[in-house]
């Protein structure tokens, strides 16, 4: 009990979800339809020996928690899913969603279990939730448990892409829980035992589009207004009026949030893998971490999504795309909340105006200019056309460009940088191509107003050096199926500041090596998990 005093029992939880909606009256895990209600009382499922395997000091010191506190038993004891802190109150949430294009009818939490809502200092919000927690009625046929590969994944991608600027639900511990889960990884009859784990992953609210659609979909107007009018009083405050216009106000906000994190995928080089609507936060944060993966030879064809890839629904290029389609269906849901379906259109074309200026001002950031001009829409689109067909690597080419001397009395035909080339057939095929777009770079360079010195620092913080590379994430994987779960926490330091060189840490921002090309986990993922 020492260790409680360090900190966790001073957590303070409102749980404003459970006070203020309509749950089921119903607890425990027995699997069924739950109508009428936005969430069921269950109980995390103890597991046989919680270890903490890695902890987010940034999140932690945010919800106060210092590192006695962390490393502490009962920390690893909670966030196992074996204890809870006065005012804990856990449920899992209900909602639905469309899968791959289709409705799927109620899915809700089958893994996921809130612990409860914190309320920081400052007043800001946490909800607290165990991934991997064990069944809740939503689990359908399924064991509401995660194995390790797939919380190391959900855990490091989570803090990285926080530290990358890019909106994303958090992730506080990864707690081993001393049990294996069986999982048949590719579908293929094959199924094996694996390490389980469970992460806890915080954000100001997990609700997704499929929260609304659900009751929309059962004709349950009341519900789906109380659900509306609750995400607007919680989560989105500063938003005033009432009625139509608010609730206009609310819908449009939604979709200039998602625009500018689809934007933000689309800088970094993250492919989300499973687009669902109810993979969507209503926050516009990324969450559900599942079969993701990070762009290595620019390909907007690429899903690492093995479960994806008959019809690459959710390939990288096209992820604007599928955020505005699954608005839509958002749109679909929330009209019987509007008289007439204006409002709900003028927010899909506010999606479009905020995508295209968020895209124009990551062109500008990325290419070190004052400002995107339409030709530079241009230069851009050119410049991803030619590292497609030559396989260049994304994250070294925009990042090389910082370092190229391209301004350089002299230098009128500048090299591209080495170490971004996946194969030197294509580079000489495409070498005249590659040296036409450089000058064409370095012209519009010399017709723009920022210093040499402004524009590296500019494209500095808009071009990551480090981002969690799949082979990367897999090492640290592999290493710690096999007992050192060291590199995650090594990973993650690297990952802190992705935006920083970090000498001697050069390996980490190395190119996809050969062996990772084909490699389950590194360029193949399902949604077994
Ligand atoms: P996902 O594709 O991971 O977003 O999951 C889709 C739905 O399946 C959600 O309702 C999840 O809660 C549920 N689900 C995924 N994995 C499991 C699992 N192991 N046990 C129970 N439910 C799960
Ligand atoms: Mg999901």
């Amino acid at each position: 009990m020492m260790a409680m005093a360090d900190g966790l029992e001073r957590l303070r939880f409102d749980n404003r979800f459970l006070a203020e909606l309509p749950g089921d009256p119903d607890t425990g895990s027995r699997r069924r339809e739950v109508r009428g209600a936005l969430w069921s009382r269950v109980a995390p499922t103890p597991v046989a020996a919680p270890r903490t395997l890695a902890v987010s000091r940034e999140m932690a010191e945010t919800l106060g928690l210092d590192e006695a506190a962390t490393a502490s038993a009962a920390f690893a004891g909670i966030f196992g899913g074996n204890a809870l802190l006065p005012g804990m109150d856990p449920f899992a949430s209900n909602y639905g969603g469309h899968q791959f294009g289709h409705w799927a009818g109620q899915l809700g939490d089958g893994r996921a279990i809130t612990l409860g809502e914190t309320v920081g200092a400052g007043g800001e919000r946490w909800e607290l939730q165990l991934k991997g927690a064990g069944p809740t009625p939503y689990s359908r046929t399924a064991d509401g448990r995660a194995v390790l590969r797939s919380s190391i994944r959900e855990f490091l991608c989570s803090e990285a892409m926080h530290h990358l600027g890019v909106p994303t639900t958090r992730a506080l511990s990864l707690v081993a829980t001393g049990e294996d889960v069986v999982r048949d990884m590719f579908y293929d009859g094959r199924p094996k035992a694996e390490p389980g784990a469970v992460v806890c992953r915080v954000a100001p609210s997990f609700l997704r589009f499929g929260h609304f659609e659900l009751p929309a979909s059962r004709g349950e107007h009341d519900l789906l207004r109380q659900l509306v009018e609750f995400t607007i009083r919680r989560d989105f405050p500063h938003l005033q009026g009432s009625g139509e216009a608010l609730h206009a106000d609310w819908f449009h906000e939604v979709c200039t949030r998602t625009a500018r994190l689809m934007a933000e995928w689309m800088r970094v080089g993250f492919v989300h893998g499973v687009m669902n609507t109810d993979n969507l936060s209503i926050l516009g944060l990324t969450i559900d971490y599942g079969p993701y993966g990070w762009i290595d030879a620019y390909d907007p064809d690429w899903t690492p999504n093995t479960t994806d890839a008959g019809g690459r629904r959710y390939r990288f290029g096209w992820q604007p795309a599928i955020a505005r389609w699954n608005l839509m269906r958002l749109a679909q849901a929330l009209a019987p909340l509007f008289g007439d379906a204006e409002p709900l259109q003028s927010g899909i074309d506010a999606f479009g105006t905020a995508y295209t200026a968020a895209e124009r001002e990551n062109t500008a950031r990325k290419l070190g200019l004052a400002e995107c001009r339409d030709d530079d829409v241009a230069l851009i689109r050119d410049l991803h056309a030619l590292m497609q067909a030559a396989e260049i690597d994304m994250t070294l080419w925009f990042r090389g460009l910082l370092d190229l001397s391209i301004l350089d009395p002299g230098i009128d035909a500048p090299s591209p940088p080495e170490d971004a080339f996946y194969d030197p057939g294509l580079r000489a095929t495409h070498a005249e191509a590659i040296a036409a777009w450089l000058r064409r770079y370095a012209d519009r360079l010399r017709d723009d107003p920022l210093t040499a010195p402004a524009r590296r620092e500019r494209m500095r913080l808009a071009n990551p050096r480090f981002v969690p590379r799949n082979y990367l994430a897999q090492q640290v994987i592999d290493r710690a199926e096999a007992g050192d779960p060291s590199g995650i926490a090594e990973l993650l330091e690297v990952l802190r500041r992705p935006y920083d060189d970090q000498p001697g840490r050069e390996a980490f921002a190395a190119r996809r090596p050969d062996w990772a090309r084909n490699r389950p986990g590194c360029s193949m993922l399902s949604c077994s998990s």
